[in-house]
C-alpha cells in the first residue's frame, strides 16, 4: 500500500468549516491511527535525513507532525506561530488570505546564520502561509531547503507561489 493510498485512508472531508461552501481536509484520523502516523512520519523523515538542522512547524497542526519528524531525524524543532504567542524577540511578516491578513511570527535568535531547514505543515492550501513562512525563516537567517505538506489542495495551485522551492506533498487531491 502507498503512502498517498495511507493518507487517503485516513483523511475525511468535513462540509462548510471553517465557512460555509469550505470542504475542510481533516487528517485527525491519520493521527489518531498509530500504524499510519509513524508511516507517514517516517516517509517524510526519510527524504531529509543528513539534510537539515532543524524541522520548522506551522502552527497548529504542522506542530504535530513537526515535531515527531524532529524526533525521528533526532534534530530540533522550531515553531512559527500566530502573533503574539512566542514569548521571547520575534521577527514577523504579514501575509494576504482570501479575506483578510495574518501575521505570524518566529523568535528571532531561532537559528544559526545559514541553518537549514525543512518547513512541515498539514496542508498547502493557497501556498500563502507556506510562502510567507519561507520568507520569514529566510529573513532571520535560516537557509529553507524544501516544505513538505501531507495534502495538497492541488486546485488552488499553492505551488505556484513557492515556484523555485523545493516543495513536497504526499497526497495531491
Ligand atoms: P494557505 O495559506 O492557503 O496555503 O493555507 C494553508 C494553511 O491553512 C495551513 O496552515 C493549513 O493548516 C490551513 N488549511 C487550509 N485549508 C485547510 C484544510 O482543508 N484542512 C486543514 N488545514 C487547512
Amino acid at each position: 500500500q502507498s503512502i498517498a493510498q495511507v493518507v487517503s485512508d485516513h483523511l475525511r472531508d468535513i462540509p462548510d468549516f471553517p465557512e460555509p461552501g469550505v470542504a475542510f481536509k481533516d487528517f485527525t484520523p491519520l493521527l489518531s491511527d498509530g500504524a499510519a502516523l509513524a508511516a507517514v512520519v517516517r516517509d517524510i523523515a526519510d527524504r531529509y535525513r543528513g539534510r537539515v538542522d532543524h524541522i520548522v512547524g506551522i502552527e497548529a497542526r504542522g506542530f504535530i507532525l513537526g515535531a515527531a519528524v524532529a524526533y525521528e531525524l533526532g534534530i530540533g524543532f522550531v515553531p512559527v506561530r500566530k502573533a503574539g504567542k512566542l514569548p521571547g524577540e520575534t521577527l514577523g511578516v504579514e501575509y494576504d488570505l482570501e479575506y483578510g491578513s495574518a501575521h505570524i511570527e518566529v523568535h528571532a535568535d531561532a537559528f544559526v546564520a545559514g541553518a537549514h531547514v525543512l518547513v512541515i505543515d498539514d496542508v498547502l492550501a493557497t501556498g500563502g502561509t507556506a510562502e510567507a513562512t519561507c520568507t520569514l525563516l529566510e529573513r532571520a537567517g535560516a537557509e529553507v531547503v524544501a516544505f513538505e505538506a501531507v495534502i495538497e489542495l492541488g486546485f488552488l495551485e499553492g505551488r505556484a507561489k513557492l515556484a523555485g522551492r523545493e516543495v513536497h506533498t504526499i497526497l495531491t487531491v
